[in-house]
């Protein structure tokens, strides 16, 4: 087939000017009867790979997908350009399946999509065997990987499907692309010397930003009331958060849904239509939203809680901006968090997943704390290289400036040590910015001579200080007791004022407020103690 003949197909079915990274070398593969490995960022377009030489070929192409609702898009959106397509699944009736099974038989259906389980059945590989196939494509190919982060155990047996037809071109397209997935696809699949096509992993229209999660309810309504209607995907940890933080959002007046796995069938479909019709704007979902979302409009994704892996974020966050026009990828971290899922990582009864899951974690655990330009640490991940940083993600357009925070530590750590390092984070931050409270009263802690010492900072402020002294090794967070601060060693010098210690300027600075200060004598006498406290 020429050239000519692609491109003009590629403008007559699907409308497109011209193809996309990658798409062109992969098809010809296919059409040279190669074996291929697709490795594409989300929203790269790897599906025209395996339609675009099926529309033009004379037998079918058989598509492996892992979700009856993904099928179901593809094939509806290729029915609209007049494609002969259909997807064979358990929620059609006999006489349908048959149907189709017929259509197959006769090379009338052009693409085929089935679900894993069906391409295993036996009967079903027979009727492979006797019908006109020319391509076998598996789409979400990372799900043949116990590295992956969204194993199928029926993927993983998908090798089956090519010693049923060892002479039909396998084409296994991912999103995913760290070396032990690609190299286990390679192996379970049992491709034959496969042409491996790794377009770039960048998506230079979105904007990665990582917000410490200080107020994460306020910093959420605050980010979504600023976008104006604009669609936009909230990920968070868990059900009940999930449809806690969709009503909120709706009495903000917010066109806003839940969508989790427990939600009745038909609901899932109503949000996930709702979105991509834009009567919804903002989905708020767990995990379960999302493989093959194809949305092109969704103008930002929001992290409310830290994905396991980097592979996970990137598919998230990959969500965004299909269109290519600017998007944007929030994460609200919070290191405590991390210390939460860590510990049940360590939970884990299986030694080999743990490992596998701890590793992976860390590497999302390094992007949220990055320092760096987050677009580098991302595309390190995926083995790609560069030295230039993007000059659009949060590090890049505000760099955490560098002063000598030794006082402030100082403040923290004296803090901590007072309170008889019984006490969390913003225990010890109430005392530091001398708030009024009953607690610290009862307690006797407003007669501390750190009390009020940070008064002039806000309880942000704060709270990056003491994250970064616990990144920095001087305190350590016992989560096994109500994440208690403690000193290590390495706060003793510091305390001492033996050595002095450079601190990222706190990101967030909100609204300082101060306690309230009434008249002279009290200003002198929290000034005494301030000044106490730092001898
Ligand atoms: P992936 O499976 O890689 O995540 P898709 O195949 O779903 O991505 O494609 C993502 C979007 O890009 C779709 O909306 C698709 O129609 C569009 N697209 C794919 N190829 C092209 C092209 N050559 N020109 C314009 N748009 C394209
Ligand atoms: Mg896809």
């Amino acid at each position: 087939m020429t050239a000519a003949a692609l491109s003009k197909t590629l403008a007559d079915v699907f409308g497109y000017a011209s193809f996309r990274q990658g798409q062109e070398q992969v098809i010809a593969a296919v059409q040279a009867g190669q074996d291929a490995l697709v490795l594409m960022p989300t929203g790269g377009g790897k599906s025209l790979c395996y339609q675009l030489p099926a529309i033009m070929g004379d037998g079918v192409t058989l598509v492996v997908s892992p979700l009856i609702s993904l099928m179901q898009d593809q094939v509806e959106s290729l029915q609209t350009m007049g494609v002969a397509a259909a997807a064979l699944h358990n929620g059609l009736d006999t006489e349908q399946q048959h149907e189709i099974m017929q259509d197959a038989a006769q090379g009338i259906v052009k693409l085929l999509y089935v679900s894993p389980e069906r391409a295993l059945q036996g009967y079903f590989m027979r009727q492979l065997q006797q019908w006109p196939i020319t391509l076998i494509a598996i789409d979400e190919a990372h799900c043949i990987s116990q590295w992956g982060h969204d194993f199928r155990p029926e993927y993983g047996q998908l090798g089956q499907l090519r010693e049923a037809l060892p002479n039909i071109p396998f084409m296994a397209l991912t999103a995913t692309a760290d070396a032990a997935t690609e190299a286990d696809i390679v192996q379970r699949l049992h491709l034959h010397e496969p042409e491996i096509f790794k377009s770039s992993f960048d998506r230079p229209n979105i904007r990665y930003i990582v917000e410490e999660k200080y107020k994460p309810q306020k910093q959420l309504r605050d980010y979504i009331a600023k976008q104006k209607g604009a669609s936009g995907i909230v990920y968070c940890g868990s059900r009940k958060k999930v449809e806690d933080l969709a009503e909120r959002l709706r009495n903000d007046g917010i066109r806003a849904r839940g969508y989790h796995a427990r939600l009745p069938h038909e609901e899932r479909e109503e949000v996930l239509r709702g979105f991509v019709r834009d009567d919804i704007d903002v989905v708020v979902a767990t995990v379960a939203f999302g493989m093959g979302i194809n949305k092109p409009n969704v103008r930002f994704v929001i992290h409310f809680d830290v994905p396991r892996s980097i592979e996970a974020y990137y598919q998230e966050t990959g969500r965004a901006g299909r269109d290519g026009l600017p998007a944007e990828a929030v994460l609200l971290y919070d290191p405590s968090d991390a210390g939460w899922i860590r510990s049940m990582i360590n939970d884990h009864p299986d030694e080999q997943r743990r490992q596998v899951e701890l590793h992976k974690f860390s590497a999302m655990q390094a992007l949220g704390e990055a320092q760096t330009c987050r677009r580098l640490v991302l595309l390190n991940y995926f083995n790609e290289f560069r030295d230039k940083t993007c000059g659009n993600c949060d590090i890049c357009l505000d760099p955490p400036r560098q002063y000598d925070g030794t006082t402030d530590a100082q403040k923290v750590l004296s803090c901590i040590y007072r309170v008889g390092q019984r006490f969390g984070a913003n225990h010890i931050i109430d005392v530091l910015r001398g708030s009024q409270s009953q607690r610290l009263t009862a307690l006797g802690h407003e007669q501390l001579s750190t009390f009020g010492i940070g008064a002039e900072q806000s309880q942000s402020y704060w709270l990056s200080i003491i994250r970064q002294l616990i990144h920095r090794g001087l305190v350590l967070q016992n989560i096994q007791h109500y994440g208690t601060l403690q000193l290590t060693e390495a706060a003793r010098p510091v305390l001492r004022g033996e050595v002095a210690l450079q601190l990222a300027e706190p990101r967030i600075n909100l609204a300082v407020s101060k306690p309230k200060v009434t008249d002279r004598a009290d200003y002198d006498k929290l000034l005494f103690r301030r000044l106490r406290a730092l001898r």
